[in-house]
């Protein structure tokens, strides 16, 4: 730790973000200025742990028996291939996101980020993904929020995956609700024909990893999975921080 951040740590002692309570001293990463979570608020991260539905991701509400492929995917099959999460969207970290994403605490990416691109490591060694994708804001909500979240955290996949990344191809061309508070079909209807893809050979014939750091439904992925596969790409993944808990049946 240089003289600088011995010298900020004395005067701002680095506090949790979540329960605002002392870190240990030492705790701020060298050189990233990113004071890290407590022991405790760590603690309150909930693993989506198995079983679960292969494709969406979703919990299942019984704790025992293999993962299988839920009824709303058999039903209604999502056009990306798979929905990988290391996190449910409950517990700190759903604060976490929440001042990430919504009070201007983008510096939390390097701690979401590293946490992301570990888990998207392990979860796509078989896969040839050649290509990262971030959900696309719309421009208005860009201005709005002066950054994009899925754009920081593709950014650190891309890096550990030694993948592209293009976050330019894929935009968001319709300015949609919030998918919170709406209905299933709203939710549906909201995103639907909400991006379009810009150069489309861009993405063929590869394996292309869509990020975004929440999944409610898992709408608004499926319609970027959507275009993607429609401009000829092979396969698509889904990628997120945190899938509600709002269990499968
Ligand atoms: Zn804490
Ligand atoms: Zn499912």
């Amino acid at each position: 730790m240089n003289l600088l951040h011995r010298l900020i740590d004395l005067v701002y002692p680095p506090r949790c973000p979540v329960c605002r309570s002392f870190l240990p001293q030492g705790s701020r990463k060298e050189g990233k200025g990113y004071q890290g979570i407590c022991s405790s608020c760590l603690g309150d991260f909930h693993p989506l742990n198995p079983p679960y539905c292969t494709i969406c991701g979703r919990p299942f509400a019984s704790t025992s028996g293999d993962c299988h492929v839920c009824e709303n995917c058999l039903r209604k099959r999502p056009a990306f291939h798979a929905l990988g999460a290391p996190y449910l969207y409950e517990g700190s970290l759903q604060t976490v996101i929440h001042l990430f994403k919504y009070a201007g605490r983008s510096g939390l990416v390097t701690f979401l980020g590293p946490l992301l691109a570990s888990f998207a490591r392990q979860w796509t060694p078989a896969e040839k993904v050649s290509l990262v994708m971030p959900v696309p804001l719309h421009p208005r909500r860009l201005r709005e929020r002066g950054f994009n979240q899925s754009q920081l955290l593709a950014g650190y996949v891309a890096a550990v995956l030694g993948t592209g990344l293009d976050f330019l191809s894929l935009r968001r061309v319709k300015y949609t609700l919030p998918q919170t508070g709406l209905g299933k079909t709203e939710r549906r209807k909201n995103v639907r024909q909400a991006f379009a893809l810009k150069m489309p050979g861009q993405v063929s014939g590869r394996t292309v990893l869509v990020v975004d750091d929440v999944a409610t439904t898992g709408n608004t992925l499926d319609e970027c999975a959507r275009v993607l596969l429609k401009a000829g790409a092979e396969k698509v993944l889904a990628l997120v921080v945190a899938r509600t808990p709002n269990p499968a049946s």
